[in-house]
């Protein structure tokens, strides 16, 4: 690529990972038994931070109603939490789709046994330029090679890049593919392709097209296999002629990916339900109980942060594609005529809000969907958007964080169906204007836009933006946490273990711990050199270290230390409860 690579492609996901294990960030779960697919548990300093990051979103979100910012009708933002079942009445997931809709189209590689999402196959053609001849002419002549194939081969608009090897080749490709991020059930007949020029593992110069494969092109050439095939990961470049010729994939089958269980002890088919697959249900079946029990009237919002499950059938990436997440999930209704003026106000602020913890710049963007993306139930709607983040895995490409949808009537429609219950809205406010001046009211089932989050993708893209390797450093690597999601605030060192510098280090620790415990761990450590504290505390991303020396037993001063720039400064120690609780915004 000719753009200077944004700093997170430099990342290691490796590296990243081995640190999440070695300071206890997060471990596989069950690792003593050999670990178990698709799901991570978190450490000490894991759980501390993802618990920061679920706090700020709720204080942020739900106590202070969009930090204070007023809404598109000029008023304070309304929501308040619930917080329901992971298990509900099975009834829910028909009428919302899930029993029936929530499904992945699977190929298996018979060879390898691998199993892959048809929509993520995809093929790769390259050709050697011919001399004198320009990108575009090179790729037009490579289009016109894969026209004369005795099949119809799938391609759609040129989205051009340059790359100047396979990997950044692959990389643009998902870059491209996960912009468009097509549900096969969704697909065009013409995919999409992408060219570019390469170099081929031998070097040689080429020209090369990449395209994703429709569901209806597997389905009606069962034998033909892309070639490389779903390598997205490891790029793996074959020229035209390499083409293998007879399928080694499967017909498309859907997995459904709701986890089952058995109420009861009987456990027969008429005992099944579901672990819920997205919070948001939990919020529409109580919508109803929501308005009758409370003073909130539309537009208000309710939300909920919570445990989901997912039969992912390829998890991956770490946490990101786990079999059991979190979800921070806000359910918003409005007036129907009111839908595009909330869905702009909630993509915006959800942006900005993600921005304040520390995910800026270049790695994270926000991407409006084409139409031909949306959700079933979206495709009338105001908008649908994606905020993203460029993980090391994904880049140059970005991978999902949250999800803004506007989700119309649908859900409160379903249940009203499905449930056969009244869940339509009174609102005093509007309708025609009676006798006496004041508007008769009006029944209608509101709208709804849905800020959809992930609480562990959260996370794990605030680990990875403040991975930092600094070679120059005591511990080369660092964690650059936002203070205000670090999951130890401060650490309080004596300089050594000896001459009284332990007593006053642990008075001082333990003044802060009370007054900042409720944000996150003070820690104490008299342990190895302070070099080494040092060091350490910067792999685990706390901010600020305090350190009692000599001069503090006579001067009452300290150092504190800062994990930015390594600097160390002196304070009064009677001054630094203050000085912390102004880094940290207390
Ligand atoms: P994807 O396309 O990546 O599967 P999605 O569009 O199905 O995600 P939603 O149903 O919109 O995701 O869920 C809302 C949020 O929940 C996502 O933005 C993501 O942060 C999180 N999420 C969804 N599936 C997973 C998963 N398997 N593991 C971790 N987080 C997830």
């Amino acid at each position: 690529m000719t753009d200077e690579a944004p700093a997170t492609t430099t990342k290691s996901m490796d590296d990243i990972m081995s640190l999440c294990k070695r300071r206890g960030f997060v471990y596989p779960a069950s690792e003593i038994y050999g670990g178990i697919n698709g799901f991570w548990d978190y450490g000490p300093l894991g759980a501390q931070l993802k618990k920061n990051l679920r706090d700020a979103w709720w204080t942020d979100v739900v106590m202070r109603g969009c930090n204070g910012k007023l809404g598109p009708d000029g008023k304070p933002v309304e929501i308040v939490p619930v917080d329901t079942c992971i298990i509900q009445n099975p009834k829910v997931w028909e009428a919302s789709g899930h029993v029936a809709g929530f499904n992945d189209p699977m190929v298996d590689d018979k060879e390898t046994k691998q199993r892959f999402r048809a929509d993520h196959l995809f093929g790769m053609y390259l050709v050697r330029p011919e001399e004198g001849e320009s990108v575009d002419q090179g790729v037009a002549r490579l289009i016109k090679i894969i026209n004369e194939q005795p099949f119809e081969l799938p391609y759609g608009p040129n989205l051009s890049c340059v790359a100047s090897n396979e990997e950044e080749a692959f990389g643009a490709f998902r870059a491209a593919m996960h912009r468009i991020k097509q549900d096969i059930t969704r697909v065009p007949d013409a995919a999409v392709a992408t060219s570019f020029t390469a170099e081929t593992r031998k070097g040689e110069e080429c020209f090369g097209v990449c395209y994703q494969v429709p569901m209806s092109f597997m389905k009606a050439h069962p034998t033909w296999i892309p070639s490389p095939f779903n390598k997205p990961d490891k790029a793996a470049a074959l020229e035209l002629d390499n083409r293998k010729s007879d399928s080694q994939l499967t017909e498309p089958r859907a997995f459904n990916l709701m986890f089952k269980t058995y109420i009861g002890a009987t456990a027969t088919e008429d005992d099944v339900a579901y672990l819920r697959p997205e919070t948001a249900q939990g919020i529409f079946v109580n919508f109803k109980n929501v308005v009758d029990t409370t003073r909130v009237g539309v537009p208000f919002g309710i939300a909920q942060t919570g445990k989901s499950f997912r039969n992912e059938v390829t998890p991956r990436n770490f946490t990101f594609r786990s079999r059991e997440f979190e979800q921070m999930e806000i359910e918003f209704f409005c007036h129907p005529d009111d839908a595009k003026d909330w869905y702009v106000f909630w993509r915006d602020w959800r942006m900005e809000w993600w921005q304040g913890l520390g995910l800026k710049g270049e790695n994270l963007i926000l991407r409006e969907h084409d139409s031909d993306e949306l959700a079933h139930y979206a495709k009338e709607g105001a908008g649908t958007s994606d905020i993203e983040y460029r993980f090391p895995f994904t880049a140059p490409g970005f991978g999902e964080l949250e999800g803004i949808a506007h989700r119309t009537d649908f859900d409160l429609k379903q249940h009203e169906e499905h449930a056969r219950a009244k869940l339509k809205y009174f609102d005093s406010t509007r309708g025609e204007l009676a006798k006496n001046g004041q508007p008769k009211g009006e029944h209608y089932l509101p709208h709804v836009i849905e800020p959809s989050g992930g609480l562990d993708r959260g996370v794990l893209a605030i680990l990875c933006e403040a991975y930092t390797v600094d070679e120059s450093r005591p511990s080369p690597e660092f964690m650059k946490f936002h203070p205000r999601v670090a999951p130890i605030k401060a650490a309080v060192f004596p300089l050594v273990k000896k001459d009284g510098m332990p007593e006053k280090a642990q008075e001082l620790h333990s003044e802060l711990r009370q007054k900042f415990g409720h944000l996150g761990a003070i820690e104490y450590d008299e342990k190895q050199s302070i070099g080494k504290r040092y060091a350490r505390m910067d792999e685990a991303g706390t901010p600020y270290c305090f350190t009692i020396d000599g001069d503090s037993l006579t001067d009452g001063t300290v150092t504190v230390r800062d994990r930015d720039t390594g600097e160390q400064q002196r304070m009064p120690m009677a001054g630094v409860a203050a000085f912390l609780g102004e880094k940290l915004g207390v």
